[in-house]
């Protein structure tokens, strides 16, 4: 299955994207995840990147098309994938599209994730990623590590994200107002939209995510 996985920032997206993509035994690809390596390596895309990311801003669409075009060009991707954060704006969703083409394939669905907008600023501003591995995400009220600040899965100091400073995320909120929401409705047109509530716990969502897969 090609899945596209949107939603506001923080409506569980990355926690999600990981469980669903292992279900389907399938890869998640998230561009945020992709970003935040190469910042992390001090790669020349991470020094392009960081700056917009710091602020909350997308990082500019010809650096990031390339970046997804190469990853789905991967051997590992041929049965399916999930993507995570890509596309953010109607003219990476059209890139999407023909780079698909070229590939001889299309989307099957787009998975969209409800969150309530006063919700979000709750559930960024308490979420805490591993050091070791950012697929394993806490957050102090909803999903408690046993002991704060450090990992359950493997012991790894906990952080925050520059980015999920509470001033970020309201930019981070106005920016997907404005650029991200108009692909809900650009898939919409195309049939291939799916929405579930992103609210309740963490397994509910997930298979109210699941089931609406399966209907597909
Ligand atoms: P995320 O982890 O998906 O919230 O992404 C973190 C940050 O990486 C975003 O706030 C953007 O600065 C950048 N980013 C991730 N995906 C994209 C994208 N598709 N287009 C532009 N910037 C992106």
């Amino acid at each position: 299955m090609r899945i596209v996985l949107v939603g506001p920032p923080g409506a569980g997206k990355g926690t999600q994207a990981k469980i669903i993509a292992g279900r389907l035994s399938i890869p998640a690809i998230s561009t945020g995840d992709i970003f935040r390596a190469n910042v992390g390596a001090g790669t020349p895309l991470g020094l392009q990147a960081k700056g917009f990311m710091d602020a909350g801003q997308l990082v500019p669409d010809e650096v990031t098309i390339g970046m997804v075009r190469d990853r789905l060009a991967e051997p590992d991707v041929t049965n399916g994938f999930l993507l995570d954060g890509f596309p953010r704006n109607v003219a990476q969703a059209e890139e999407l599209e023909a780079i698909l083409v070229g590939l001889g394939t299309k989307l099957d669905v787009v998975l969209e994730l409800a969150v309530p907008a006063e919700e979000v600023v709750h559930r960024i501003a308490g979420r805490r990623l591993c050091r070791n591995d950012s697929t394993h995400i806490f957050h102090v009220d909803f999903n408690p590590p046993s002991v704060p600040g450090v990992c359950d899965v493997c012991g790894g100091e906990l952080y925050q994200r520059d980015d999920d400073k509470e001033e970020t995320v309201r930019e981070r909120l106005a920016v997907y107002e404005r650029e991200t929401s108009p692909i809900v409705g650009f898939y919409d047109e195309r049939g291939l939209l799916a929405t579930v509530q992103a609210t309740g716990t963490l397994d509910e969502v997930t298979e109210r995510a699941l089931s609406a897969l399966d209907d597909r």
